[in-house]
């Protein structure tokens, strides 16, 4: 592969699109659970679909080079990919993770790796002095979400990095919001980076996977050792379909946060709207991390209305944008993530965290933008 692409170029040319057998320039699903022997047990570089599959390979290969890591691992969902790079530390291993994580991850430490003995500090991990004071002996890694959902406060990853190296334990980057097409956490210092690949990198939410890469052969031996021990892979259908979504990520991610940009801004300035979180607005309190460690703001705005019956009536009426959970596909999704994304959330911690019946999560699509204003404008009216 050509070193030194542009982002651009790189999203379609990743250095292993082409199938070496028929050049076909699509790589071809290997749809197959085993692969021939011969007497010696020699194969010809696979044996079982769940210890590898080509077109499973080619996706891995792929992604790892634009997450610019030296090995990518994909799995049936982001929450296996997150389990299985957990399952790597033992029991009695202590970790640091954001305060406000994806709801799904916050289930996974409370409620299952807790009974594997190990524990969890939960803080505010924009705040480098509150990651530091959460150090104990005992810690194996610092687990980050950033921008975070659905506050959209935004961490240091390379000062987070720095913490880490410095007590000898690792850094992992949950960085589904921004996609390596805006922030490679690897070059920030980050040792791991995990992914929804089901948002932002199929981008049609039309498929459900999980992405690792690491930033070393031996990390990433690890993660594989978990991903065959455990058996959460990607099947070879899904994996060709997030091919295919890497194509356009670069010209989905420019409309998404073009759109993005343009909402958010207006959004501030509508009636029935009382603040706007969005890591591109001048006001928003780390806007200029988020400016020097990423490339771009990403298409994910949370915005709190005055009144949660307003909240309600705005949902209840919008016509374009659809009432949904998750975010990424090309299409605008809406939601209230109080009631659905975290309400694994205990209601007190909820209400500490600002995430209240009032706010919602709003992923931007690539629509026309002043179709989704218009759409916005009438659900906010006749209340
Ligand atoms: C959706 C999501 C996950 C979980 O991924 P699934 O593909 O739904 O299992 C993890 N982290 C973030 C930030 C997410 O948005």
């Amino acid at each position: 592969m050509k070193t030194g692409l542009s982002k651009e170029t790189l999203v379609l040319h990743t250095g292993n699109e082409i199938d070496q057998q028929f050049g076909a320039l699509s790589m071809p699903i290997y749809q197959v659970s085993t692969f021939l022997q011969d007497v010696h047990g020699n194969t010809k570089g696979y044996e079982y679909s769940r210890s590898g599959n080509p077109t499973r390979d080619a996706l891995e290969k792929a992604f790892a080079v634009l997450e610019h890591g030296k090995r990518g691992l994909a799995f049936g969902s982001g929450l296996a990919a997150i389990s299985a790079v957990f399952m790597c530390f033992s029991s009695g291993d202590h970790f640091i993770v954001s305060n406000v994580v994806y709801g799904g991850t916050f289930r996974l430490l409370t409620k299952i790796l807790n009974r594997m003995g190990m524990t969890v500090s939960f803080v505010d991990t924009s705040d480098l002095g509150a990651v530091e004071a959460a150090v104990t002996p005992q810690t194996k890694a610092v687990f980050v979400e950033t921008p975070t959902n659905p506050m959209m406060a935004v961490s240091d990853i390379r000062a987070i990095a720095a913490i880490c190296r410095k007590g000898g334990f690792r850094l992992v980057v949950d960085n589904t919001f921004m996609t390596p097409y805006w922030q490679n956490p690897l070059l920030l210092g980050a040792d791991i980076v995990v992914h929804s690949a089901t948002k932002y990198l199929g981008g049609h939410s039309d498929v459900l996977a999980g992405l690792v890469v690491t930033a070393t052969e031996e990390l990433g031996e690890e993660v594989h050792f978990s991903q065959k021990a455990m058996g959460g892979v990607l099947g070879p259908q899904d994996s060709w379909l997030l091919m295919r979504g890497f194509k356009t990520l670069a010209v989905r991610m420019e409309q998404h946060e073009r759109n993005a940009n343009v909402l958010a801004q207006w959004l501030g300035t509508q009636p029935g709207i009382e603040k706007v979180f969005y890591p591109g607005l001048a006001s928003h309190p780390q806007h200029r991390l988020a400016k020097e460690q990423a490339g771009g703001f990403g298409g994910m705005i949370s915005f709190e209305l005055v009144t949660p019956e307003l909240a309600e009536h705005f949902l209840s009426r919008l016509k374009l944008i659809s009432l949904a959970i998750s975010l990424g596909g090309v299409e605008s999704l809406i939601c209230l993530p109080a009631k659905t994304t975290h309400a694994s959330f205990p209601p007190e911690l909820l209400r500490s965290l600002g995430i209240n019946d009032r706010l919602v999560r709003f992923s931007v699509g690539i629509e026309n933008v002043a179709e989704l204003q218009e759409d916005i404008e009438q659900a906010m009216a006749n209340q």
